[in-house]
């Protein structure tokens, strides 16, 4: 029989630590990765034939679960019309109509095929639009791997900022300001100094990449108002929140609209699929109506927005309703493992919540990334571990959250107080 660890082997000899995404190689866990052949609804299984309850469930995407029934036939039908033709096809139109008729303040979306990469043209958008060069990001707030959004905590001003990747040059990460989320004060500040420079504003309106970390409505506004008055963009980076906590994300939860929003993980359903969105007048900076340039090989190719349409169709309001009570159900049995499991080795474990999306964590309800202790997550390995053996999988990073899906249903719910001996 092949192994986890065969694989891995094998896969170091020929893939750069093993692994084509560096959060999947484990390292700091201190076991190798499990390799998966399948997955359905909200289980995995691993090339030894183990079955896991899956929490990370693709880092996000997989709202419905593994291949859900009305993807899978979507995507039966789609093979046969082909995957893809770089060229106008009636698929993207269809979801580009479904996701403008729904989220009211959109106007105009382009799709791409990755959240890195629709952060990637959001920021070209905003210098191209505001003749600007500037972008200010928060500390704790991920927005995928273009060279200027890898850029280190706690640099507040300009030309200080530091790479958290080498590769990328410090003229770039120049032009990235860096500030605390919640720190009103120091935006003020900056714009005041830096105003007239600045292009735009990108923030997870709802941080889910360093915990789950909740902005106060208040800081919010106060971005949107400092934004407009020096004629800056807001991006809303809603890769995660976007068709996850409801169908307009948190633009329409909080009725804050920025100018521009991204998308990525629940808009492909599994599919790689990105987009950028926003009013008439700032998406038509975009090529071939202006003048910023932007394009793909295989961007709104068929297969891919096919099987993001199923996916968006099935999200109703009791969808949604659906999403939050399994997540309740789950993680209060989680809460009461923590508390009973080995006389309460994990007693110091908490659960942070917003719709179906929970954190598993020694902290609760912080509201910055400077709430990290330095020795964050230190016992987590043991953690992730004794849950490998029980037969459930969580995102193997203690900063990453757990996702749950429609398929997370009340059987799974009781298979998991088994698994876990309750
Ligand atoms: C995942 C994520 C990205 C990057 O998306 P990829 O599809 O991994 O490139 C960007 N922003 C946020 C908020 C994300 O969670």
């Amino acid at each position: 029989m092949t192994t986890n660890k065969q694989m891995f082997k094998e896969s170091l000899e020929i893939v750069p630590g093993g692994v084509h995404s560096p959060v999947r190689a484990l390292k700091g866990i201190g076991t190798p990765p499990l390799f998966f052949k399948k997955g359905k609804g909200a289980f995995l299984t691993d090339v030894e034939g183990k079955e896991y309850i899956d929490f990370c469930m693709s880092f996000g995407p997989l709202i419905l679960g593994h291949t859900p029934t009305p993807l899978k036939k979507a995507l039966k039908e789609a093979i046969e019309i082909g995957t893809s033709f770089g060229a106008c096809e009636p698929y993207s139109l269809e979801l580009a109509k479904f996701i403008v008729k729904k989220i009211p303040f959109i106007e105009k979306i382009r799709f791409v095929n990755s959240g890195t990469e629709a952060v990637m043209t959001a920021l070209r958008i905003a210098r191209g639009y505001t003749s600007k060069e500037k972008i200010v990001k928060f500390n704790g707030c991920y927005h995928g791997h273009t060279d200027s959004m890898l850029i280190k905590a706690g640099s507040g001003l300009a030309g200080e900022s530091e790479t958290s990747s080498k590769g990328v040059p410090q003229s770039i990460t120049n032009d990235t300001i860096v500030l605390e989320l919640g720190d009103e004060k120091g935006l003020k500040e900056l714009y005041k100094k830096e105003g007239k420079n600045i292009a735009a504003v990108i923030i997870e309106p709802l941080g889910a990449n360093s915990g789950i970390i909740s902005n106060s409505i208040s800081f919010l506004k106060e971005i949107r108002k400092i934004t407009k008055e020096n004629n800056s963009l807001l991006i809303f980076d809603e890769v995660i929140s976007g068709f996850r906590i409801n169908i307009g994300g948190m633009a329409c939860k909080t009725g804050i609209i920025p100018d521009l929003i991204t998308y990525g993980k629940v808009i492909g359903g599994g599919l790689p699929v990105g987009a950028v969105a926003g009013a008439s007048e700032i998406m038509d900076t975009l090529a071939p109506l202006g003048e910023v340039y932007q394009a793909g090989t295989l961007s709104a190719n068929p297969l891919a927005m096919i099987g993001g349409l199923a996916t968006l169709k099935e999200l109703t309001d009791k969808t949604y309703k659906t999403l939050k009570e399994n997540t309740v159900r789950i993680t209060s049995i989680l809460e009461k493992w923590f508390k009973e499991y080995n006389n309460g080795e994990f007693s110091h474990y908490k659960i942070t919540q917003q719709e179906s999306l929970f954190w598993i964590s020694t902290l609760k309800d912080i509201t910055s990334a400077k709430d990290f202790p330095e020795d964050f997550g230190k016992d987590f390995p043991q953690l992730f571990k004794t849950l490998i053996d029980k037969g459930v999988y969580l995102a193997p990073n203690p900063y990453e959250i757990s996702f749950v899906s429609t398929a997370h249903d009340e059987k799974v719910a009781q298979e998991l107080e088994r698994r876990l001996g309750l």
